[in-house]
């Protein structure tokens, strides 16, 4: 069974992984949002908590080995990684560029899961992705904690969210929460993160 959204959204709240007011993104859009899902990563409980819930779903996938986009899907890539006791990989971009490095390689026909802690646009499990047919690799599946695409992305192989955190954003001048009067901070500027 799935983890309640509420529980959830209450272990981001606490950990501060999910701030509420009034923020500018480094978009420029403002949101009554900012999520940083590293700040809840580093509690090894929720880690495990959220790290189970991806290896749960795929339990009988038949994964071999576990892929993530660095930097952000390394932490829970690996311990997905661990709990299935499958070889843990990840991936990092050179000149703008995806690829496998450190002597890293996946196999032709190895049943590969791909694991993210966030995925927005998808950008960069697309370009894991495509590391996987470039091996010859088998896409098993496509794991991640946050889904904050707005139900938008698909992939090419079964998907898992352990939760979908809807994305809400204003253009600075529409700003309903300028015009009630307060003002947007900008996370990192008083050294948040
Ligand atoms: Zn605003």
């Amino acid at each position: 069974m799935k983890l309640p959204k509420d529980q959830v959204l209450d272990i981001f709240r606490e950990t501060k992984a999910l701030l509420e007011g009034h923020y500018q993104l480094t978009s420029g859009l403002h949101s009554p949002q900012y999520f940083q899902c590293a700040r809840v990563l580093q509690y090894p409980k929720y880690l495990h908590l959220f790290a189970g819930e991806i290896a749960k779903h795929f339990e009988y996938a038949d994964v071999e080995v576990v892929i993530s986009p660095a930097i952000g899907g390394i932490v829970v890539g690996t311990e997905v990684g661990r709990m299935m006791r499958a070889r843990t990989l990840f991936s990092e971009r050179k000149d703008g560029k995806m690829e496998l490095r450190r002597g890293f390689e996946l196999k032709p026909g190895e049943r590969t899961l791909i694991v993210e802690d966030v995925v927005t646009t998808g950008g960069s499990v697309f370009e894991v992705v495509e590391l996987v047919k470039q091996a010859n690799a088998k896409l098993a599946g496509v794991g991640y904690i946050v889904d904050r695409s707005n139900g938008k992305i698909q992939f090419e192989a079964k998907h898992f969210s352990v939760l979908q955190l809807e994305v809400v954003t204003y253009k600075p001048e529409e700003c309903p929460l300028c015009k009630d009067g307060s003002p947007a901070i900008k996370p990192g500027s008083r050294g948040n993160y």
